[in-house]
């Protein structure tokens, strides 16, 4: 077996890290730097007290990244990067955030406008340095080369990849998790859970990445009921926190599978939320996976703690009705044009990652008993 493995993100783990924003800018010799983030940490202060303690650092921002980041919203990023001549980016926020930021913050260094790069142009090969306060439990953004944008109006959402989407670090401060509202945590929780199993399962599978999904699975299972719970629990928080970057750590490389193809249409299509609409087909695939297994997810289920593989199935099913997250798509009551945008949607090409190949059929199947 043949693998590599890099990961060049700087990482500081720990309650009060965004306190140490000021110094890591410093350490990087950059002197204007812009704040991007979503509305609610404008509303909630935290825009104006980054910006003060910064100490001039921080000479504007855009506050206004919306779940789900659109390229027009990329392309504002760009613009006051350009305009205030920024030599690096803040990112502060979930993983719509931290994907925007990281999008322009390399595409701010060329002249393609960033539609270019949704329709295949290739990406530069460097960018303004990033740092990435994550705020979600959560996309693991802060530690990996994928910027996930979307264009509603060509009903598009897309990964877009390349090494300069790296940030330069990461400041992963739970503390930031508190404020999440339980179903965000559910649904941020359960994205973590899925890139940690399909990178387990991908085809692209190596040992480094299989021990850190092994890892942050555990902690998944352990932790994130009580986060959905009591979002003031810090053991459950910090834990979470953790496993968000190592799930991160397990993926980048491996890449994910067939839940997260599937994710892609469900959100598009539905507006179901990213880890909500992954986490609807994993039970599913864990299936599916499980019956050509050749033994690795049968000792995975073991190591967790599981009899087989059918055990950890029903036992994801169970999680995701004690976190009330969806179980079905009855409530869309689906037009039979939606389930067939469904199914094309589907074949994205992370499917091709997943260990069993999945047919038209096989969506087809999928989707008509989650229909309900
Ligand atoms: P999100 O960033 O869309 O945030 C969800 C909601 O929670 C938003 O309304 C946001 O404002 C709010 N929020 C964020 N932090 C909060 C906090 N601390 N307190 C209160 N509210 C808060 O959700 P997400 O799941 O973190 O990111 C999803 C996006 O990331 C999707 O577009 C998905 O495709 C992408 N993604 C990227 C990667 C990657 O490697 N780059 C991996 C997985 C997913």
């Amino acid at each position: 077996m043949n693998w590599n493995y890099m990961q060049p993100v700087t990482i500081h783990f720990g309650e009060g890290k965004l306190a140490q924003l000021p110094e890591e800018v410093r350490g990087l010799g950059k002197t204007r730097g812009i704040l991007i983030t979503s509305p609610s940490f404008e509303r909630r202060g935290l825009v104006s007290k980054i910006t003060e303690e910064s100490g001039g650092l921080i000479v504007c921002n855009y506050a206004k990244i919306s779940p789900n980041p659109q390229v027009a919203e990329c392309e504002e990023c760009i613009r006051l990067i350009r305009e205030n001549a920024c030599d690096f980016v803040v990112a502060l926020g979930g993983g719509s955030v931290m994907d925007c930021a990281k999008a322009a913050a390399v595409m701010s260094t060329a002249d393609l406008p960033a539609d270019a790069y949704m329709d295949g142009a290739a990406l530069p090969e460097t960018g303004l340095p990033v740092i990435a306060v994550p705020t979600t439990a959560g996309t693991g953004s802060e530690i990996t080369s994928v910027a996930v944008l979307s264009d509603h109006a060509r009903g598009l959402k897309k990964p877009l990849a390349c090494t300069a989407f790296y940030p330069k670090i990461a400041l992963v401060d739970p503390e930031l998790t508190y404020s999440v509202p339980p179903h965000t945590t559910a649904c941020t929780g359960m994205d973590v859970f899925c890139h940690a199993l399909e990178a387990y399962w991908s085809r692209h599978h190596q040992p480094i990445c299989d021990a850190l999904a092994l890892h942050a699975l555990k902690l998944v299972l352990k932790y994130l009921p009580a986060a959905v719970a009591d979002g003031q629990n810090k053991e459950a928080r910090e834990k979470m926190a953790e496993a968000s970057v190592i799930a991160g750590l397990a993926f980048t490389v491996p890449k994910t599978t067939s839940s997260h193809a599937c994710s892609y249409p469900l959100t598009n299509l539905l507006g179901i939320a990213h880890g909500e609409a992954c986490a609807l087909t994993i039970d599913h695939f864990l299936r599916v996976n499980a019956a050509k297994d050749d033994g690795r997810l049968a000792a995975l289920a073991k190591e967790l703690g599981f009899a087989d593989c059918n055990a950890f199935a029903d036992s994801v099913a169970k999680l995701k009705e004690t976190i009330g997250i969806m179980k079905d798509l009855s409530q869309f009551h689906l037009t039979n044009e939606q389930f067939e945008q469904l199914v094309q949607g589907s074949k994205h090409p992370n499917l091709l990652n997943n260990p069993v190949e999945i047919s038209e059929d096989m969506l087809r199947g999928m989707y008509t008993k989650l229909r309900g």
